[in-house]
């Protein structure tokens, strides 16, 4: 049988994080009321004269930078020109010829897969080729009633980066990983909140299959109404195969636009793709092009540690695994609410330990993120340090994390009104394996008898008498100095 590989190329779009649209001075409000924030410009009118928004050329400039795009000099706006009720001009502004971004990679890493699919990474630490971002405005959002179509034009002029990527992509769960980075680079950098379920990143997806060994690209799909990254996943594994088995079938393709129902798990038919369209693309008369150099020496000085960077400096400066790394860096908040915690502790592994062992799964359990953690990072050093320097011992600790995650009292708060404190004290501990020894003769004849086991009792029942305080490794080795 045959054995096919799919080819995938992603169109992503970014809505850029500016507080005013991209030719007027409009609010970008994420769910105003409908049509409340138009003005002429962004609703078409005849005359009305677009202006550049600097911060968005700006955030372009820091997307290219972030992910090594060649910059150029000189970009230009130009005018897309097609008729759509949700496009007033009647044209897009859009780049053609001389885009803002040329070339740049997304590299994929282990975590950006889903977690399902971590252990089975076809290609490690795979890069994917970016073709081109340019900038353009978004159109308006048409809203289907049951009778009619309402528009909003709220989001018309809003601006918009498109990502045009490489058909470098050949499973779902790399187009998973690829949109979960670019996901993480625009927040990283500021550029975008990117939530896909509010439109902030949208994504265009075109896949086709072709027999293994063969160079010739197989017929391209489009599949759109995608709204989430593991809808991006769900669509591609349920369109693969179907084209697969079609060509099995001895059928053939046809280039066509399909609708990923994410209810139904299907793809299915919109519209067969005709001759491609011909937007009679022009430069934009009403905009001068633009020189980028400040735009990009202004965006090079607030560019911000990039994820996997951050993710190699945790680990030489900390000491923490790769894996770990991965886990802190995947969320900026994490991220700084652990470097915070870590510059105070005597031992930052061992913070990021309580962080990843226990304040992630507490925080899920109560349904809260990182920034409204109960425990400051503060606190959590704290912590950490009563344990490294042996005042609590780490079970103690595990009661002490709970009552910090419940009440946010500080530790050495908690520490000393439960009256945890931890006995290592010499001497002390020694009274108490004399008394242990005394009252277990049966144990203590086991042990010298080479029943190493019945040093665990013994030490059990030690912690016991002290009430859990004694610390643990102290009553090990001062109960074995004792029945030697
Ligand atoms: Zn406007």
């Amino acid at each position: 049988m045959t054995e096919y590989t799919a080819t995938i190329g992603l169109e992503v779009h970014v809505q850029l994080k500016t507080r005013s649209k991209m030719f007027c001075s409009c609010a970008v409000e994420y769910g105003a009321e409908p049509n409340t924030n138009v003005c002429p410009v962004c609703m078409g009118m005849p005359g009305a004269l677009p202006v550049m928004n600097e911060e968005a050329l700006r955030l372009t400039a820091l997307a290219g930078l972030m992910l090594g795009c060649e910059i150029a000099p000189v970009c230009k706006f130009d005018r897309k020109n097609y008729f759509y009720p949700d496009m007033p001009k009647n044209y897009q502004i859009s780049q053609y010829d001389l885009p803002f971004c040329l070339g740049g990679t997304v590299p994929l890493h282990d975590l950006a897969y889903p977690k399902d699919a971590q252990k089975t990474i076809a290609t490690k630490d795979k890069m994917i080729r970016l073709v081109r971002i340019h900038l353009e405005e978004d159109v308006a959002k048409s809203f289907h009633m049951e009778t009619a179509t309402g528009i909003d034009f709220n989001r018309a002029g809003t601006p918009l980066l498109e990502i045009v990527g490489e058909p470098d992509i050949s499973s779902p769960e790399e187009a998973f990983a690829y949109l979960t980075v670019l996901q993480q680079v625009m927040i990283y950098g500021g550029i975008s909140d990117a939530d896909m379920e509010k439109g902030q990143l949208r994504c265009d997806v075109n896949v086709s299959v072709r027999p293994v060994g063969t160079e010739k690209l197989g017929t391209k799909i489009e599949i759109k109404n995608l709204n989430s990254i593991s809808g991006v996943r769900r669509g591609l594994a349920y369109e693969i195969p179907r084209q697969i088995a079609i060509l099995r079938a001895g059928g053939t393709l046809e280039q066509e636009t399909r609708r990923w129902d994410d209810t139904r798990g299907e793809t299915a038919l919109m519209r067969i793709k005709e001759s491609a369209h011909d937007y009679r693309y022009f430069p934009d008369p009403d905009l001068l092009p633009v020189r980028t150099e400040s735009l990009v020496a202004a965006a090079r000085a607030r560019q911000p540690e990039l994820p996997w960077d951050k993710r190699a400096r945790f680990v030489a400066d900390y000491g923490v695994s790769d894996y770990d790394a991965a886990v802190l860096a995947n969320d900026l908040d994490l991220a700084s609410y652990f470097e915070t915690a870590a510059k105070g502790a005597k031992k930052p592994k061992s913070v990021a330990n309580w962080i990843l062992n226990d304040l992630l799964s507490s925080l899920s359990a109560a349904s809260l993120g990182i920034a409204e953690c109960p425990i400051a990072p503060e606190a959590l050093d704290e912590l950490a340090n009563l344990i490294e320097s042996g005042a609590i011992s780490s079970k103690q600790g595990k009661e002490v994390f709970a009552e910090m995650f419940a009440s946010g009292k500080p530790a050495a708060r908690i520490v000393a009104e439960k009256g945890l404190q931890q006995v290592s004290d010499t001497d002390a501990i020694g009274g108490l394996a004399d008394e242990v020894i005394a009252a277990n003769p049966g144990p203590v004849a086991d042990y010298k008898s080479g029943k190493t086991s019945a040093l665990n009792f013994l030490k059990g029942q030690l912690m016991k008498l002290s009430k859990g305080k004694a610390n643990p490794a102290m009553a090990g080795e001062i109960l074995e100095k004792k029945l030697q």
